[in-house]
């Protein structure tokens, strides 16, 4: 496993949207949070923010729906017009960051998770990894996930 050649592609399920990733992402965690588990389908879902610059739309259009926050805060949520993949979110209280659903990649080899938050709302048979950097909810600030990232990245090239 290692670092790719940025840039790098991913795109939703119908293959109208397509993006393109210049940069690498500030990391990749699990968020087992209960909007997740509704919007992934799944377990948990994962989560890779990025620098907002560093991601570009190469083909298709985006819809989105604005989601309230508990803190009262908006996430803005963006899914393919066409399909309605859940592409990626865009905190409004933070608009320079994105955070891409990691498994819309195309290639998914380098893009191991360093951690998990809301871990307490996790479905009980999930195994959560306690060497890894995990938050019971939204962690005060992303700087240990962002640091075990870095971490990983260069143990990787
Ligand atoms: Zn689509
Ligand atoms: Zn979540």
């Amino acid at each position: 496993m290692s670092m790719p050649d940025f840039p790098v592609q991913g795109g939703c399920v119908c293959r109208s949207v397509r993006y393109e990733l210049t940069a690498p992402p500030l990391a990749v965690y699990n968020c087992h949070c209960k909007d997740c588990q509704r919007f992934s389908g799944a377990g948990w879902s994962m989560s890779m923010p990025v620098n907002a610059e560093s991601l570009n739309i190469l083909d298709g259009s985006v819809v989105h729906y604005d989601k309230p926050a508990d803190s009262g805060r908006v996430v803005r949520m963006f899914a393919c017009a066409e399909c309605g993949t859940k592409l990626w979110n865009e905190p409004l209280s933070s608009p320079e960051m994105l955070v891409v659903r990691a498994g819309t990649l195309d290639d998914l080899a380098w893009v191991r998770p360093v951690g998990n938050i809301w871990t307490a709302s996790r479905a009980h048979w999930v195994e959560i990894d306690p060497h890894l950097v995990n938050f019971d909810g939204q962690p005060p600030s992303r700087d240990p996930l962002y640091a075990a990232w870095q971490r990983q990245m260069a143990a990787q090239s």
